[in-house]
């Protein structure tokens, strides 16, 4: 019932002190073991959960200790670890914030990238470096197709807000997405899929991206 007893390391943990968080919610309380122990995941869960934290905690935990895997150095291609999508310019900007308190003095780097906005500023953001990525889905797609980003490195996917996203009309450019990321052998890539309802297209998402993944309501 505390967040010590979750193996997140001292980093995230001493984190998760300063942000004042005693106590995991229920989201967080199943959700980050399930991702620490490496199982993709399938979570409804509404707005004001704690499902930010549910997703990036264990995302910057297992990132810290795989920074250090070699990536490709592209001419000005990147390759993140992590990527995280959301619907909106505002709740991607939201996810950024709360991302790199929950990463400060870990050496994990988080950009956003999300439409109706300059791409230029996010361009020069890109260059020095990411690990974590949050964007809104048709911003990545033409960062994708600029070449500025590459998938190919990817180890953790969550999908915020999925049936908001689906709403929006944005599930082509989702396909589009997963497709870039390589078919690796089963389990190399771990997805969290999260959606405050769960109609029949989310189902679909989850049984065409999640592999024998847990099915949590809370
Ligand atoms: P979210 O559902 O991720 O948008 O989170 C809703 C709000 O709850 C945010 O302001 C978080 O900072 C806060 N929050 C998340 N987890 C906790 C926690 N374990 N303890 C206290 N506040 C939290």
């Amino acid at each position: 019932n505390t967040f010590a007893e979750i193996d997140l390391g001292e980093a995230v943990n001493t984190n998760i002190r300063r942000c004042k968080y005693v106590k995991p919610t229920p989201v967080q309380r199943h959700a980050i073991p399930i991702s620490v122990a490496g199982r993709d995941l399938m979570a409804c869960a509404q707005t004001g959960s704690g499902k930010t934290a549910a997703f990036c905690f264990p995302i910057i935990s297992g990132i810290m200790r795989e920074q250090y895997v070699q990536r490709p150095h592209g001419a000005r291609t990147v390759y993140p670890l992590a990527l995280i999508l959301a619907p909106t310019r505002e709740l991607s900007s939201q996810i950024h914030d709360e991302a790199k308190k929950f990463s400060y003095q870990t050496g994990v780097k988080v950009v956003v990238a999300y439409g109706g906005a300059p791409i230029n500023q996010q361009l020069r953001e890109l260059e020095r470096g990411v690990d974590i990525l949050v964007a809104t889905p048709g911003r990545l797609v033409d960062l994708l197709e600029r070449a500025r980003v590459s998938l190919q490195m990817i180890r953790y996917l969550a999908l915020d807000e999925a049936d908001r996203m689906l709403d929006m009309g944005f599930e082509p450019q989702i396909r589009k997405i997963v497709q870039q990321m390589d078919m690796p052998p089963p389990g190399v890539r771990q997805t969290m899929l999260f959606s405050a309802t769960f109609p029949k297209e989310i189902q679909g998402l989850a049984s065409d991206f999640l592999s024998n993944y847990i099915f949590l309501a809370v």
